[in-house]
């Protein structure tokens, strides 16, 4: 069982169909990299998937729950899906330490003793324990988007959804998330990556999915999209990215 379904996904900005029917199975552990040009509905599609943005048809499940069925508690949902944007979105009048406390106290699924705990647990994890007390506007993009990583982690989510995590980072800067985010995947987290990192989907993706004009074009393993790709528009997107 998929622990995420999509089915006949459409989203319309207005009258610009921007999602033209999309479907997709995640399975538990997968990591999928979404890969395609500016503007192909990326964003939208992940952003549908934990309902920030809301679908014009079609059907999204997580975890068997149903995100528009009227029963279902989009919060208890959103609770189990990380997600880490391109700019970082951290709160700047937080330490590092209160960025990554703060969600799991708010909700009040963990004691302020717990949270501050799992955020220090988090830190190392990302190689960043001495920047507990740093503000950050005090950091380096590459920090800023691990310390945004960990805050997405402190709620324990079991999938994680990332929207260009390296697109607005110095060269140097890249490597450092993309090794976080190599780790989350080996210990087993599901994970959807859109992504302009092709080396990096190509090592770390179990699927890589090319997405075209509203529509998934093309995907398989990442040696069949990468190695022979099949269509003319897969192909001439990759002759330009690589
Ligand atoms: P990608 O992430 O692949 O670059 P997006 O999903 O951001 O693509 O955008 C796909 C299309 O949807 C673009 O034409 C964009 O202008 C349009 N779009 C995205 N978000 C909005 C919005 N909030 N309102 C109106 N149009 C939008
Ligand atoms: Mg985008």
């Amino acid at each position: 069982m998929g622990k995420i379904r999509v089915e006949a996904l459409k989203k319309s900005y207005g009258a610009n169909e921007v999602l033209k029917g999309i479907d997709l199975e995640v399975k538990e552990g997968e990591v999928v990299c979404v890969i395609g040009p500016s503007g192909s509905g990326k964003s939208t599609f992940l952003r549908c998937i934990n309902r920030l943005e809301d679908m014009t048809a079609g059907t999204v499940i997580v975890d068997d729950r149903d995100i528009n069925d009227p029963k279902t508690n989009i919060n208890k949902v959103r609770e189990n899906i990380g997600m880490v944007f391109q700019h970082f979105n951290l709160f700047p009048h937080f330490n590092v330490l209160k960025n990554i406390m703060f969600a799991p106290m708010e909700l009040g699924k963990q004691s302020e003793k717990e949270a501050r705990a799992t955020a220090l647990r988090l830190l190392e994890q990302v190689g960043l324990s001495d920047k507990a007390d740093a503000f950050p506007s005090q950091l380096s993009g590459g920090q800023k988007q691990r310390v945004a990583i960990a805050r997405a982690l402190a709620m324990n989510p079991d999938i994680m959804l990332f929207d260009e995590p390296t697109s607005a980072l110095d060269p140097e800067m890249v490597g450092e998330v993309l090794g976080v985010m190599n780790d989350l995947a080996r210990e087993g987290m599901t994970m959807m990556i859109v992504t302009h990192e092709m080396g990096f989907a190509r090592e770390v993706a179990d699927r890589v999915i090319f997405m075209d004009g509203g529509y998934i074009v093309e995907e398989g393993s990442p040696d069949k999209v990468f190695g022979s790709p099949k269509h003319e528009r897969t192909i001439s997107f990759l002759e330009k990215v690589l």
